[in-house]
């Protein structure tokens, strides 16, 4: 059942995921930006994570409203602003319910990842954490679509998530600060869409 409690654990497994993985995000971000990806996103994190310990709201929306803001608040670089509105419109668009319906998570999720698209400007191909994060809503959608329940729907988006991020490595970055490179961004693996795919892989984990 989608709770609060589930996307607390969400966002435990997404935490300690960021934190693993940090080295190899800032790695990803070094040669293709300021090599400070992990950093930002495990400061975001561990700053969500506080808040919701703190006061933590009893809604799935809430939650994830609570983590968007903290983000938007705490990360300096792009990719928070981006995050946070990913999280904070997919949290308003769940509304107060105690809990949601796995086609409610999905639709939220989709309006999330319109929001990064209008808050950004990029475009499917443009090299970013969109490349992760459209496949992935997608694929959430047309399993459930197809009569799936969340857990494998979820294993497709992350399948989609992981696939959609190694896609990124021959394409030249339009946006963001790896578009400076322009064709020197091309061969490197996008920190965002990879980021983008452990935050879903985590997502899935927890619905295991
Ligand atoms: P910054 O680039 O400000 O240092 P981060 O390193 O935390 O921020 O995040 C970089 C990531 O943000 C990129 O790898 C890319 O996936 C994502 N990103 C940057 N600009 C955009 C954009 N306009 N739309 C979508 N994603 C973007
Ligand atoms: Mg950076
Ligand atoms: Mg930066």
């Amino acid at each position: 059942v989608i709770d609060a409690a589930f996307v607390r654990r969400w966002l435990s497994a997404a935490t300690n995921a960021v934190d693993r993985e940090a080295d190899r995000l800032t790695e990803l971000d070094s040669a293709i930006g300021d090599a400070d990806h992990g950093a930002n996103l495990r400061r975001g994190f561990t700053a969500a994570s506080a808040a919701v310990d703190k006061a933590p709201p009893d809604t799935p929306g809430g939650v994830l409203f609570l983590v968007g803001r903290q983000l938007i608040s705490t990360v300096g670089g792009a990719s928070g602003p981006l995050y946070g509105t990913l999280l904070r419109t997919a949290g308003k668009e769940l509304g107060d319910g105690a809990t949601a319906a796995p086609q409610e998570l999905s639709a939220a999720l989709r309006a999330g990842v319109e929001g990064v698209g209008r808050l950004g400007g990029a475009a499917p191909g443009d090299k970013t954490m969109l490349d992760a994060l459209i496949p992935a809503v997608d694929a959430l959608a047309s399993a459930l679509e197809s009569g799936a329940g969340l857990v494998p729907a979820l294993a497709a988006a992350r399948i989609a998530a992981n696939e959609g991020a190694q896609a990124t490595v021959p394409l030249q970055a339009r946006k963001g600060r790896a578009s400076y490179l322009g064709p020197r961004s091309v061969g490197h693996q996008d920190p965002g869409a990879t980021s983008a795919a452990l935050l879903v892989s985590a997502l899935c984990q927890v619905a295991e």
